[in-house]
């Protein structure tokens, strides 16, 4: 290597991994004052999954933007703002979650007082919205701001460890084009599944003490029907809908696991298949797409004009997607959500967290503290990401334990919607918690415990279904301040439910 063309840089903090919370990370502590360097394997733009945000995830983008006084945050935030702000950073309107079960080999029904089918909506009109973000932009973006608050952005860049205390890593950037070698006091992993940081370290794996065990099948499409539409077209009513069911993280609930869909507004739809078995389907990812297409009618009139766009003509498909290493953060590192586990997308719980664990990470890494308060702050932190990661999975693995009886999904959904709504309305009296709240033990103790209820019983009857109804009833009372489970309110929420205006 040429000697001359030799980099040396001195950081406070190396990222590694310039997705959205890598890069943001990265402008927040540039803020701060920081000497930051991010570095990511890729070059923006590049596709990546993940892509819809949520009423906590923009909550918390607005909390940062107010204390970084970053205005752009907070123009994110909601879907009028982001569409005025940014003409060019593409989205799509999510103003819920809805939810569809579908019959095998028959047409949707949405059955006697939607018992079949679930809308939660999140906010109560269209310009306060949240959004689905194009990832490929979305990223890009953040790791423009990151570089114009100072921090150095090194893309396709392949470094390796060559000293510790201080780590020094060293390699090339720019597909090889230079040599580099960056000193940093500290570094944070935010390269997701690749995990580089508990490779390096031999963190322990606690994949499999997860109860989730699901795979996904996922694409983007061009023309995918609505299911509004479809409700349309077979003259049903959808009078009832609390909101365009379309605008949502849509979920179509399955005998093998469920898909989403989620629009951006130049035609283009993320849909993904999360499947529950191993090993059915099979086939390459284009067959076990078509698979489902010709099991499920709905889904193939939805699909009867699509196009695959991105990755054009292709689907992708993962392993397991469940993995939880044991730790987040020791003295000189720490892993950023997505880095330290992640479930599955049901929920939309990744947004959400990982600016939870950004926000964190910017404030001990940002702010002037003494080491023993920084150190007690890692801790705290190593414990409680990977704390709330085993209290999604006990939700999600409650949701697929319950999808063959609607009553009981629609209940495990509740457990999930009884955590995140009390985590909202602490964000917003101001008041200390983590993601999901799951520092009130109270709480998180008692829905975690109905989830494992719903686990164990797996409710194959009505009968079984409704008791779980009522157990969940019950368990989620006391931070029950929605609504939620209300017979009168027959599985359609309108915002005005919800606790955010409350
Ligand atoms: C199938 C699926 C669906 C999902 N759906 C949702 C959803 O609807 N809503 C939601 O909120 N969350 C969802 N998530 C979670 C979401 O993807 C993550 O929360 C989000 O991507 C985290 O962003 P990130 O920037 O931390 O990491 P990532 O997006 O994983 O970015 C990691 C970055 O690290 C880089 N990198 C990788 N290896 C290296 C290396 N060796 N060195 C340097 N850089 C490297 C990559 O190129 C990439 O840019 C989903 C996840 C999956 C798997």
């Amino acid at each position: 290597m040429d000697a001359i063309a030799m980099k040396t840089v001195r950081a406070d903090v190396l990222i590694l991994g310039a997705g959205f919370s890598g890069s943001l990370l990265g402008w927040l502590l540039a803020k701060s004052g920081r000497q930051v360097v991010i570095a990511d394997r890729l070059r923006h733009p590049r596709f990546a999954i993940g892509e819809s945000s949520t009423p906590l995830a923009d909550l918390a983008l607005r909390l940062l933007a107010e204390k970084y006084e970053l205005p752009e945050l907070a123009a994110l935030s909601h879907y009028g703002s982001w569409k005025e702000s940014f003409q060019n950073l593409r989205c799509g309107l999510k103003r819920g979650f809805s939810y569809f079960r579908q019959p095998v080999g028959e047409e949707f029904h949405p059955g006697d007082d939607h018992g079949q089918e679930l809308l939660v909506a999140a906010s109560l009109n269209d310009a306060i919205g949240d959004t689905h973000w194009l990832r490929a932009d979305v990223d890009q973006w953040f790791a423009g701001k990151a570089a114009e608050a100072g921090t150095q952005v090194w893309e396709a860049a392949d470094l390796h460890v060559t000293g510790r205390s201080p780590w020094v890593w060293s390699g090339t950037i720019n597909g090889g084009e230079r040599a580099v070698t960056v000193t940093a006091d500290f570094v944070v992993d935010g390269t997701g599944p690749a995990a580089v940081i508990p490779k390096l370290l031999g963190l322990g794996d606690e994949t499999e003490r997860l109860k989730t065990h699901s795979r996904s099948v996922f694409t983007h499409v061009r023309g995918l029907r609505r299911m509004g539409d479809w409700f349309d077209s077979q003259g049903v009513s959808r009078a009832e809908h609390t909101f365009d069911c379309d605008h949502a993280a849509l979920h179509q609930l399955l005998d093998e696991g469920w898909m989403w869909q989620l629009r951006f507004d130049h035609g283009v739809t993320s849909v993904g298949f999360v499947i529950e078995s191993p090993d059915q389907p099979t086939g390459s990812p284009e067959e076990q797409a078509a698979w489902f297409l010709d099991r499920y009618p709905t889904l193939k009139w939805q699909f009867a004009d699509t196009e695959v766009v991105d990755p054009p003509g292709r689907w992708l498909s993962t392993g397991r997607l469940q993995r939880l290493w044991s730790t987040a953060a020791g003295e000189d590192w720490a892993l950023l959500p997505h880095t330290a586990g992640f479930i599955d997308p049901m929920h939309s719980t990744g947004i959400g967290q990982s600016l939870f664990g950004v926000e964190s990470l910017a404030e001990l890494l940002g702010r002037e503290m003494s080491p023993s308060e920084r150190q007690a702050g890692l801790v705290a932190y190593s414990q409680r990401v990977p704390a709330e990661i085993r209290a999604i999975d006990g939700y999600v693995a409650a949701c697929y334990a319950a999808r063959q009886q609607m009553p009981a999904f629609v209940a495990a959904v509740m457990l999930y919607f009884a955590a995140v709504t009390t985590c909202e309305r602490r964000r917003l009296r101001d008041e200390p918690t983590t993601f999901l709240a799951t520092d009130d033990r109270e709480l998180t103790g008692t829905l975690t415990e109905a989830a494992s209820r719903i686990i164990e019983a797996r409710p194959r009857t009505r009968a079984e279904a409704d008791e779980l109804v009522a157990m969940v009833r019950s368990a989620i009372r006391p931070w029950n301040t929605a609504r939620l489970l209300e017979p009168a309110i027959a599985n359609m929420y309108s915002y005005t439910a919800l606790p955010a205006d409350t």
